[in-house]
């Protein structure tokens, strides 16, 4: 599944392109994905030039001068920039045209999403599925200080509580079992007996993870232009995520998998206090 470090990648692979271009055509080819298509999009878009991109959380934001559309890669969408002309296949619902190039969508599992949200409605942040998001890890907004404040009531675990994504959004199930081993703490402390000192690692831990992860996915932004292969998924090495019963890369303790909320957690004993 696409998450934050693959749609921000994504983002920075299609900006070149779009910004600045004036659609020329979109087009639809299902009747909708995890919502019906905003079928008047062709009439709102057609010779508006887009002004930039955008992403809060795991959405694209892509803005023009009366409103921004929304894209969500759901569970297996992807992006991709090609020359106008590339037939389209089974899975390619969307396209957004901008004279000799195009956006492509292609979403088999049809779990994503593609919205209108219109200046006239506030702004975009105010969204309904925007509104209740977390802030941003790589922001400045997000602080060791207020995840320490925002905990104090939490007697989940702080796996969980990083999950949920209403503190932060981003830290999806590989990435917190990444930055909680990196940070030192075992992943079923619960959140409001971690002092602040703790969360000062994590805070850090988290933004070293997601910034490598993105960097990693700028060295693919190759695939995102091009007729065929996926683009910019990419393969970690990671320290505990999926390494269950493999040696510690920090100690030689055999890594431990838990279930947390259905979710598989990997941690060292050792390490993680
Ligand atoms: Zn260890």
């Amino acid at each position: 599944m696409p998450e934050l470090p693959e749609v921000e990648v994504t983002r920075r692979g299609v900006a070149p392109h779009l910004d600045g271009r004036v659609v020329t055509a979109v087009t639809f080819r299902h009747r909708g994905l995890r919502w019906p298509f905003p079928l008047d999009l062709p009439a709102l878009l057609v010779g508006r030039k887009v002004r930039g991109t955008g992403r809060r959380g795991k959405y694209l934001l892509l803005r023009f001068d009366h409103g921004t559309v929304i894209i969500h890669l759901g569970m297996s969408g992807h992006l991709r920039i090609l020359e106008l002309g590339v037939e389209p296949q089974k899975h390619d619902h969307f396209d957004l045209v901008v004279g000799r190039q195009l956006l492509r969508l292609t979403d088999p599992r049809r779990f994503g999403a593609v919205l209108w949200h219109a200046d006239a409605d506030g702004p975009v942040e105010q969204h309904v599925l925007l509104a209740g998001l977390g802030l941003e890890p790589l922001e400045d907004v997000f602080s060791a200080q207020i995840l320490f404040q925002k905990t104090r009531n939490r007697s989940a675990p702080i796996k969980q509580v990083l999950l949920a994504g209403d503190i932060v959004v981003g830290v999806g199930n590989i990435y917190a079992s990444e930055s909680l081993f990196r940070a030192g703490i075992n992943p079923k402390t619960q959140a409001h007996r971690i002092s602040l000192a703790r969360y000062e690692r994590l805070v850090d831990a988290i933004r070293i993870i997601l910034a490598a992860a993105i960097d990693k996915g700028g060295s693919t932004l190759r695939d995102f232009i091009g007729a065929d292969g996926q683009s910019g998924y990419f393969q970690q090495s990671y320290f505990v995520y999926d390494r269950a019963g493999l040696p510690c890369r920090n100690c030689g303790t055999l890594i431990t998998q838990i279930k947390q909320g259905q979710r598989s957690t990997f941690y060292c004993k050792k390490c993680q206090k």
